[in-house]
């Protein structure tokens, strides 16, 4: 069995107001989104929360990238840090969400457990997804999009949960044309675990012959675990691969080791073939496994790539209009 190497702590970093732009670029593109006065702000945008402070900032192990957990609402007051929860969300006239934004050299999978999110793209391509359904993005050499909450969702209110992984992409793929997956929670398979003990959705990859719905780049498995309290299940892991648990509700034992709970994350070695899984209480959590990219990796905001130079030309493209725009 693989060991954790590392095991990041019950902490996520709060980020600031997603109406910062990046450093170096120009300009944030959509002023008519922007927020006119802080109570507006309050009212418009979304925070998110990731680990990667609790890594000194380092990203995840290759192929994966960044782990976010958002929208978070700004309007929320809530401390620097605590334990990842879903945010409810009053019923407001306004959609809340994230304007246009660049990506340049990777994917950004989203996956919904609750609540509506719509997004738009500069392809052309857009649409809205709710519980169970996945948006896999694939930026490549460039896309522009917004991400807001459905306005049926923003009317309603309720609660928020979402999670949105960012996948690398190898060097050969990062000038490709961007791409679009919507995928429907009735195309993703479930697979009952064995003695009860939960079930399985195959996002990407495959588990005991199923296959997800997924096109990828590199070979990654995304699987979608709920498991039962008491529940024990040895999960296939693939040697040389990288191998991440998230967990994102209720706790769980790995490897009859460590105990990992909500907004952890274990890291483990590229050494054997499965990991032990026990349900301490009804949990969710993600499997994250996938072939290593040994390339350089430079990230910068919204963009990764493998140098720096390939960030400035990225900042310079976006600076410049070269990233297209979202039809109206
Ligand atoms: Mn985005």
């Amino acid at each position: 069995m693989p060991i954790i190497v590392h095991l990041i702590g019950r902490w996520w970093q709060l980020l600031p107001s997603t109406g910062a732009k990046p450093p170096g670029l120009r300009c944030a593109p959509s002023e008519s989104l922007r927020p006119r006065s802080e109570g507006e702000r309050e009212e418009h945008t979304w925070r998110v929360q990731r680990p990667q402070a609790a890594l000194g900032g380092r990203r995840l192990p290759c192929p994966f990238a960044v782990f976010l957990h958002h929208p978070r609402p700004a309007v929320e007051s809530l401390p620097a840090a605590g334990p990842r929860r879903a945010p409810h969300l009053h019923p407001s006239a306004h959609v809340r969400g994230i304007g246009q934004h660049p990506h340049r050299g990777f994917e950004t999978v989203t996956l919904v457990y609750e609540g509506e999110v719509s997004h738009r793209d500069s392809t052309g391509a857009g649409g809205t997804i709710g519980p169970g359904d996945v948006q896999w993005m694939t930026a490549a050499s460039g896309i522009l999009h917004e991400e807001f909450h459905s306005p049926a969702f923003s009317q309603r209110g309720g609660t928020l949960d979402m999670v949105q992984l960012w996948v690398n992409l190898p060097a050969r793929d990062k000038q490709r044309a961007p791409g679009y997956q919507s995928l429907d929670a009735s195309t993703i398979p479930v697979v009952p675990l064995a003695d009860g003990a939960g079930q399985l959705r195959v996002i990407a990859g495959t588990f005991e012959g199923c296959q997800g719905p997924a096109r990828t780049h590199t070979p990654m498995d995304v699987w979608d675990l709920r498991l039962n309290a008491g529940a024990h299940v040895s999960l296939p892991a693939i040697e040389g691969w990288t191998t991440v648990v998230v967990v994102l509700k209720g706790e769980v034992r790995l490897n009859a080791g460590d105990t990992v709970g909500p907004a952890q994350f274990a890291m483990f070695e590229r050494h054997g073939q499965s990991i032990q899984v026990d349900a301490i209480s009804d949990a969710t959590l993600l499997l994250l496994g996938g072939e290593p990219i040994d390339e350089p990796l430079v990230g910068h905001g919204p963009f990764v790539m493998n140098s720096a130079t390939e960030i400035a030309q990225a900042m310079a493209d976006f600076n410049t209009g070269r990233f297209g725009q979202i039809p109206a």
